[in-house]
């Protein structure tokens, strides 16, 4: 498939989905859709390169939107100005040929396998803590998927979230790169480096890992018996740039 006639959507637009639809655009995909329903805010100019100062207080969603047709004025950038939730998701993941999971949560990125995986669209899922990066590209029917790794989102409260454990911009930076480059390979036609295979790496340490995720027969959302077993959050539950959400992740 030709980039110009692909399309991506990317969840949130920070420290993961700015330089992930940074590398989209600007490797060309045709048709670009983002999901937020954040503003910008002070805090957030340390790791969001879509965002500047004179962005300050205005909506996420169309200032990145903005930039973007900035870099790449031919593509058709859609920037939807909502949280990602069960019962519009389906529809934006249906309307393109790849997900890239920039949010900020557990909720909205087991959201994002389950919806991916029902859709049979391809999710580079990927997300920071600190100083160390996670990517996994979900390809559904053929790798496995999030909760075959880990079943279900954890309990609120039981893991720090990146609001009190604090991103590293430069760490984000590197994780969103890697998964826009990874979604243009898919575009591309080429098999995921991160298709079934959980990169980690630590940066302070240079340590990294793959570890790979096979389906998991008793998977609750692409194993045998999955069919209308996935579980869905409620409206409104899980969205990108959400305070205090419990995601190792952004
Ligand atoms: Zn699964």
């Amino acid at each position: 498939m030709a980039l110009s006639q692909s399309s991506a959507l990317v969840i949130g637009t920070g420290g993961l989905g700015g330089p992930a639809l940074l590398a989209l655009a600007a490797g060309g995909v045709g048709r670009i859709v983002l999901v937020d329903d954040d503003v910008v805010d002070t805090s957030n100019l340390n790791r969001q390169p879509l965002f500047g100062e004179a962005d300050l207080g205005e909506r996420k969603a169309a200032a990145a939107a903005a930039r973007l047709a900035t870099l790449h004025p031919d593509a058709r950038i859609e920037p939807v100005d909502e949280r990602f939730v069960a019962g519009r998701a389906d529809a934006l993941v249906a309307s393109v040929d790849v997900v890239v999971d920039g949010s900020d949560n557990f909720p909205t990125k087991f959201l994002a396998s389950d919806v991916a995986v029902r859709t049979g669209r391809p999710l580079v899922h990927g997300g920071v803590l600190r100083t160390s990066v996670q990517i996994l590209t979900v390809v559904p029917g053929q790798t496995g998927c999030l909760r075959c790794l880990f079943e279900a989102p954890p309990a609120p409260g039981t893991v720090i979230s990146p609001a009190e454990a604090g991103i590293v911009g430069g760490v984000s930076g590197f994780a969103g790169a890697l998964m826009g480059a990874e979604a243009l390979r898919l575009l591309a036609g080429e098999r995921g480096a991160y298709a079934g295979r959980l990169f980690a790496f630590e940066t302070r340490t240079a340590r990294g890992r793959i570890v790979p995720v096979r389906r998991r027969a008793g998977c609750p959302a692409c194993g045998a018996a999955a069919a209308g077993a996935i579980p869905r959050p409620p409206d409104g539950a899980g969205a990108p740039g959400s305070p205090g959400g419990a995601g190792a992740v952004e």
